[in-house]
């Protein structure tokens, strides 16, 4: 997870993160492009853009893989945006909200929250039996 919040993000840079669903597609986009690409069926390494936004094709299959692939972001039932708010402040954020704040903050369920809260919190446990090796993936990373 703190491969996806490396860097130090700008206030208005959370700020425009945080209320469009877009900018976090595009970020987690950007991520995946720094890594390069493996076609998930058939490791082809070429792509081109795909129908939904952010997401890459491959050339050879045409398999489409979203922006979310791979990432803990996959499956998200509630808005990308809200899930980035989470995941930020759980990652780096100065306080400890609660599940019931988030919720208040977010008007999600403080089901959902808790959820979502503690897959982060698996995936940064995880994340300190890794070597810097596997840190540098963040498929492995965000994966869980
Ligand atoms: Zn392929």
């Amino acid at each position: 997870m703190n491969a996806i919040f490396k860097k130090e993000l700008s206030s208005d840079q959370l700020k425009e993160l945080f209320q469009n669903d877009d900018k976090c597609l595009e970020f987690l986009a950007d991520l995946k492009e720094s890594e390069g690409f493996i076609c998930r069926k058939c490791g082809n390494t070429n792509y081109c853009s795909g129908k939904s936004p952010h997401s890459r094709r491959c050339t050879k299959c045409k398999t489409e893989e979203s922006a979310t692939t791979g990432t803990i972001f996959h499956n998200c039932k509630f808005p990308v945006s809200k899930a980035f708010y989470i995941a930020y402040n759980v990652c780096k954020g100065k306080e400890d909200l609660s599940s019931y704040e988030f919720a208040r903050r977010l008007s999600l369920r403080q089901m959902t929250c808790w959820n979502f809260k503690t897959k982060i919190q698996h995936a940064l446990q995880q994340m300190d039996t890794l070597s810097d090796g596997e840190k540098l993936s963040i498929n492995k990373i965000l994966t869980s």
